[in-house]
Formats: C-alpha cells, structure tokens, sequence
C-alpha cells in the first residue's frame, strides 16, 4: 500500500511548486488515494490539499515528513483531478485554482476551515415595519435602502443572504443595518432542496420526432455506444434541438451513462431546464448561481453519490463530479459566457472537449449560429428547418445614415403597428441607462469615472451617474464643475430612455417591459421574462440578454436598434458577435405559426455579418469567416494570448509590461504591444498579445515570463492577469 500522498495545498499563492509529499498514518492507508482531500499542516496553518499523486517513497526522510490531520468527505473523482490540473496548465493559472473548480463547493482556494457541511443558512425576509415603511414616503430611507426593501418585498419567502447581492443588489452588510431598524428579519433556516425550476413556456410532452431531428437522434446515439466523438448539432431557431438533446440524453442514461447539460445562463433559458426537469425528474441535478452554499453542496453531493445522473448548469456545470460520463452536451454554443472571467479563464467548450475525450464521452454542442472554432473542428448534424414548418423572417436592414432620431421611421411604424394590432416585439438595444455621456455645452468638459478612463452613464431612475466599469456613482450634476454652466447635454440612447422614448411615440396601448442588468437586479430576470410571456400583447425592450434562448411563440416583430454598437467593438469577433446577435434575436419571432420579420438599424448596411445574417445564411457567413481567421492566423488556426500588468501606478505597469516583452522567449511567435488600455478601478493597464501556431509552448514561454517577471523587483506592487484565447 502506498503510504506518501502527495498533496497540492489549495492556497491563493502563485508561487508555490507543489506537490508537496505527507506520510499517511495507518489509519489512513488504503482510505486515501488520488482525490482524496485532505486537511494538512502547511507553514504552521492547517489548510485544505487534494492529493494528486500516491507514492511508496518519497525524497523527503521520512521524519520530516508531516501527516496529514484528516481526510474529509467523499474527495473528487481522479479524473477531475486530472481535468483541474489540465486547466491550470492550459490557462496559465496555478494547480490550487484549477483543483478550485472541481472539488466540492466550499473547498476552494483561500478557504481554511472545512466548510462542506454547512446545512443551514441565513435568510432575510421583509417584516410589516418594512412593509410599512416601504409604502411611507416620509420614512427615512435611502435610495438603495428602499429598492432593498422593495425587492425583498417580491420575494416573499426571504433572500438567502450568501445570494443578496445577485438577487436584489443588496449586501449582507446594508441587510444588517435595515434589520437593526426592525424592518427586516435575518434568521437561520435549513438549507432547502434544490428549487426546480418555474416554468416559463408551454411545455411540449414527447413530440413525435420530425424526420430530420429522428436522424440527427439515431446518429447521435450511435456516437455515444462508441464513445469520444465531437459533434456540432448546427440547427435554424425553432429547429428543435433541445428535444434531441432529451432524447440523446435518455439514450445515454438508459445506458448506465451520466449527461451534463451546459447552457449559457440559466436564468435567461430556463425553457431548456424546465424541460429537462420535467423530463427526468429527481434524477436531475441543476446548478444555478443563485443556489445557497448548503444547496450547492447538496447538489455536488447528489451527484457524486450517483443519485443525479443528469446535470443542468453554467460552465461550471462541465466540472460537475457525475459517474461515467457519457454526453456532454453544450446548448447555444457560441454564446461568450462560456468562457469564465477570472482566474483561471477557462474556455468550457474547451474544457468540454478535453473532457470528452479523458472520459471517452461524447460531446454534442449545438447552435444555429456556430463560431468558426466549432464549425472547424466538428462533425456536423443539420436541422435545416424549423419544426412547424414556418419560415426564418425576413430581416430588414434600415440604413441610418442621415436619420436624427434613435429609431428609423420604418421602426416606428412597425411598433406602432405592433401595439395596434396587440402583438409583441423584442427590441435590442444593448446599451443599458439613459444616456451614456454628459458633455458641457460652453466648455466641453465631459464627466468621467474618477477610478476609470470611461464616460459616467446617466440613469434617470435612480438620479445617478454609474461607471459601468467600477460601480463608481455620483449624483447628476445640476452644472458644469469647470465652468458653472447649466447647459449640459446629453449624449446617447440607452434602454432606459428608449422606453421612455418608446412610451411617448406609441403611448400606453402596450406594455413596455426591460430587460438589463439594472431591471434584472430589481426585479429578477425570470420576473420580468415571465410577465412579458403571461401579456397578451407588449414589446420588451432590452440588452443582448433578450436575443438569447428564450422561446416566445407569439412574438411578430424583432428590432436591432444599434448594430454598429457591436460590430465596431474593436476586436475580431466582432462580425461574428454581430451575426449570431442578429440571428438569434431573428430566431425570437415569427415562432409558432405566427408571421415575424425583424429590423434592424445600422449605419454601416454592407458589412458582411449583417448581410449574411440577413440572408439566415450562417454557413456561408461562418466559411468566409474561416478564411479570413485563417488568412490573420485567428483561431482557430492561430492562438492569441493576453498579457495584462495592471498598478496604480502607470510608469510600474509599464515597466513591467516592457519586461514580459522582452522576456517571453519564443521562436515563431509575435509578442505585439505592449499598449495602454484605458485606467479601470483605479488601476493603470498595459496589455501585451502573443499570436502563436504552437499553443503549447506560447502558454510556457508567458508562464515563464510572468513567473520571471511578477517575482522579479519590476513585479512589486502589479498585478499580473493572463488571457489564453480570449473572448
Ligand atoms: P431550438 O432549440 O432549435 O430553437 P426548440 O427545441 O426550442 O428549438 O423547439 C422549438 C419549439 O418546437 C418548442 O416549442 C418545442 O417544444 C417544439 N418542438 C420541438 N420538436 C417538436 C416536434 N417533433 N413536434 C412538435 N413540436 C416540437
Ligand atoms: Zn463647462
Ligand atoms: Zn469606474
């Protein structure tokens, strides 16, 4: 029996090398293998490790080597370990933060104590004092107190604390001041089962399967008795392939098989959960952001246990300890929040593949608008049309130029007509607040985050000015701060002034409904999509977080109203972002049965995303595409890496900066910059890119150079962030 574990601390320490061998007491012989976590002395603190390797011997004589206090829980699957180790190689981040994402919620890096228990947790609800108080105008309260308290008031059952902050936009500290005015309560509670789903949608039970989706199915569960495969499920809007999603799913777990099921945010496709959740029962585990802690943890539980052999969730979810992996399934594939935000910034379709093949699984990602990456490398399954027949709409492009108002007068007419006849329009502006920038009209001067580089937004609601950057606010200025002029103007529609705007053109025959950050941390996201679903007739209003999976079968009309907004991002998936936005906010309308067709605003009518998208041609759109990414060096046929040294003060980002360029030692690669990004959080930015063939050794040569670097005296006092095929 192999008796030395060794062991990777899960600290936040860059610096670290582990493993680091511990010599096990008998006791924990032969209970502890690859997996296992373990509490262990480490530099005088007890912290938690995962062991990553087992071994007879070790270099280190064996009385120095310490034990270990205790082994905890059911520990993670080997092949996870070996999937974490994998992401924190491949995205230049530390083995504690890749180990982070597959061991059990609460185990993470930076967490001491054992936490993986916790069964209970805290509960605000709103009382009848705060009830009062919400409904008294002279009660004392501020702005940010009283949409606590009005948002507390449309969850009658209470928020957990741990998940204010996402729910109402509350923390747990400004929680605890209202309760020590006694107008909320904060109490302990058992932690619940995990909440399935509201459903949102008609729920179909077991369609008879079109012909097309019958061959897409029988193909697909031919891939999965074989094992690893790459699939692209390429299907129009309406094509139905989330029921060949359940149906390759039940496949796989009539099999003996576990599936996971990744969608881009759960909140915006609950269809997709509904429909598993209905489908499969218990037997489906769903990870969302808002679960509490215990929640989390009895979900990963659950799963590990086997007792949930179908898991629903983010890009998390493709960490998710199932037993036998047999179908990853990756819904809406090119949406941008597979990819994670911070360290390390994983890309899950990736993740996914690896995955897949470790396992000997097979993966199916699907979308009706693919990115070049999948088209490129997978096998392609069709579902040309939309299962009730009807047609794609027709997609109107209104040129821009020379037009003064935010909406094209064709757009105008169209509403109207929308709210005549009581139908429903999806309106996409994806610029959220009122303006989004002030300027002085006598002397110029423009208002400024002072942490950022970036124009304050105007939100009228609120009376505030917010950097949309830092959360930075200010109240709206009465007059220039320079010049003490009044004339101050302002620049730019945003959702808020277009409902507005959208309100005094067509009064109030319709309901106008928004969907943004600002309406989604107020009222919840489902809330607002529920109400525009329930409504006989309406028009939703909203950022790109209404072009996304929901299905609405009665939705006539679909509006873009500033496709330049991200067709000008300056990066090179702009068109492609341009594309599917198009497409899929086309894919909004005109479903079940109903006529739709779909506008969309720009100035700049001959771009090619828009022409294809308004041709439904994403085929010829993701070729071209490929062309040009293969003619740059883009991925997929090239990588790019982002290097990022950020200090408050701009000579150290620089400098170090200018090291990383000199020190990062490759051959055929082309280190660009480093350039000057603008100030965000106070911090100055530099940023550095590397274009590379070779993947592999670009990531060791930036690993070496940041490592050389941030260790280094130019390091001190910056802060070092690396991107590996960014978003
Ligand atoms: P997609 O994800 O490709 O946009 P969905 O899976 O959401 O498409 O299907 C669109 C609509 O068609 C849904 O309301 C779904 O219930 C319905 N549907 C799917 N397959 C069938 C079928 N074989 N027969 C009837 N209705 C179906
Ligand atoms: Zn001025
Ligand atoms: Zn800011």
């Amino acid at each position: 029996m192999n008796a030395i574990a060794k062991v990777e601390p899960l600290t936040t320490a860059r610096a670290l090398r582990g493993p680091f061998d511990y010599k096990l007491p008998d006791s924990m012989i032969g209970n502890v293998d690859v997996g296992s976590i373990l509490m262990v002395p480490f530099a005088r603190r007890r912290i938690l490790g995962v062991v990553t390797d087992m071994a007879a011997t070790s270099d280190v004589p064996p009385e120095k080597l310490a034990e270990p206090f205790k082994a905890l829980g059911a520990g993670v699957p080997p092949k996870l370990v070996e999937l974490g180790l994998w992401v924190a190689d491949a995205y230049c981040s530390t083995p504690a933060r890749g180990l982070a994402l597959v061991t059990p919620p609460g185990t993470g890096t930076g967490q001491a104590k054992n936490t993986m228990s916790a069964k209970t947790v805290l509960v605000a609800q709103i009382n009848e004092a705060g009830a009062a108080a919400l409904t008294d105008e002279t009660a004392k309260l501020t702005g940010a107190q009283r949409s606590a308290l009005a948002a507390l008031a449309e969850h009658p059952d209470g928020v957990p604390t741990a998940s204010a902050k996402d729910l109402i936009g509350s923390t747990t500290q400004s929680l605890r001041r209202l309760e020590s005015r006694g107008l909320l309560s904060i109490d302990e509670r058992e932690s619940r089962r995990v909440p399935i789903h509201q459903s949102v949608g008609a729920l179909i039970e077991r369609p008879p399967l079109t012909p097309d989706q019958a061959s897409a199915l029988s193909e697909i569960v031919r891939a999965i008795d074989h094992g690893f495969a790459d699939l692209l499920l390429h299907g129009v809007t309406g094509s139905g392939k989330t029921e060949v999603y359940l149906g390759a799913a039940e496949a796989a777990v009539q099999d003996g098989k576990s599936v996971i099921v990744m969608v881009p945010e759960i909140a915006l496709t609950p269809q997709v959960v509904t429909r598993f959740a209905a489908r499969f029962k218990d037997r489906v585990a769903v990870m969302h952001s808002q679960l509490t802690p215990g929640q989390r943890h009895d979900e990963w539980m659950r799963i590990r246990r086997g007792e949930a052999d179908i898991v629903v969730g983010p890009r998390s979810a493709v960490f998710a300890p199932v037993k036998d992996l047999g179908l990853l399934i990756v819904d809406e594939e090119h949406d941008a929040s597979y990819k994670q935000d911070g360290d390390p910034r994983y890309d899950a379709r990736d993740v996914a593949l690896e995955r897949a093949r470790n396992e000997d699984a097979t993966l199916l990602s699907g979308s009706a608008t693919p990115r070049a990456e999948g088209w490129e490398r997978s096998k392609h399954i069709n579902l040309p049309q939309r299962v009730d027949g009807s047609p794609l709409p027709p997609v109107e492009l209104l040129d821009m130029n020379g037009e003064r108002g935010a909406l094209h007068p064709k757009t105008s007419s169209a509403l109207a007509a929308v709210a005549s006849k009581g139908e429903k329009a999806i309106v996409l502006l994806n610029r959220r607040g009122w303006s989004n920038f002030l300027t002085c009209q006598d002397c110029g001067h423009s208002w400024i985050c002072p942490n950022c580089d970036v124009t304050l937004v105007l939100h009228m609601a609120q009376s505030e000015m917010r950097c949309h950057h830092c959360g930075h606010r200010e109240r709206v200025p009465e007059h220039c701060p320079e010049c003490d002029s009044v004339s101050i103007s302002r620049h730019g529609t945003g959702t808020e002034r277009l409902q507005h705007e959208l309100r005094d053109a067509i009064g109030h025959a319709v309901e106008i409904h928004r969907l943004d950050a600002d309406t989604a941390a107020r009222h919840g996201v489902s809330n607002v999509l529920r109400e525009f679903e329930q409504a006989s007739s309406g028009i939703l209003i909203g950022t790109q977080m209404v072009a996304k999976g929901h299905d609405f079968p009665d939705v006539t009309l679909g509006v873009v109203i500033d496709a330049d907004s991200t067709l000008n991002f300056p990066d090179f998936r702009a068109e492609e972002r341009t594309f599917a936005l198009v497409a899929q906010l086309g894919g909004r309308s005109g479903r079940g049965g109903t006529e739709g067709r779909v506008l969309v605003q720009t100035r700049s009518p001959d771009t090619r995303a828009l022409r294809f998208a308004a041709n439904h041609d994403s085929e010829g759109f993701v070729k071209e595409e490929l062309e040009r990414r293969e003619a740059f060096g883009y991925p997929p046929f090239g990588h790019l890496i982002k290097i990022q040294t950020a200090s408050e003060d701009l000579a150290r980002a620089q400098t170090a900066a200018d090291r990383l360029a000199k020190a990062i030692d490759l051959g055929g690669a082309r280190v660009l910059g480093p350039i000057n990004l603008f100030k965000r959080k106070g911090l100055e930015r530099y940023q550095l890119e590397v274009k590379t063939y070779d993947r592999e050794a670009a990531v060791t040569a930036v690993r070496e150079a940041v490592e050389l670097v941030s260790g280094g005296a130019a390091g001190r006092n910056v802060k070092f962030a690396v991107d590996v095929d960014p978003q």
